[in-house]
């Protein structure tokens, strides 16, 4: 299996680039941005984050 039908190595080669980066969206009430962290012990599994604004309605709803 190449990388090319690997889903995985897929993901890591479009998330790859992203980690410690801020990007832009996330959320459509508010300026929020989105962080990429791949997973310490499954090196396989991605975490994306979506940081909302503190004053977005979105982000008020799940405190
Ligand atoms: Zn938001």
């Amino acid at each position: 299996m190449n990388d090319h039908d690997d889903p995985a190595a897929q993901l890591a080669q479009a998330l790859g680039p992203l980690i410690g980066q801020r990007v832009p969206g996330g959320c459509e009430d508010c300026d929020a941005y989105r962080t990429v962290k791949r997973d310490a012990q499954h090196r396989r599994m991605w975490h994306v984050t979506v940081h909302h604004d503190d004053t977005c309605p979105q982000f008020r709803q799940m405190r």
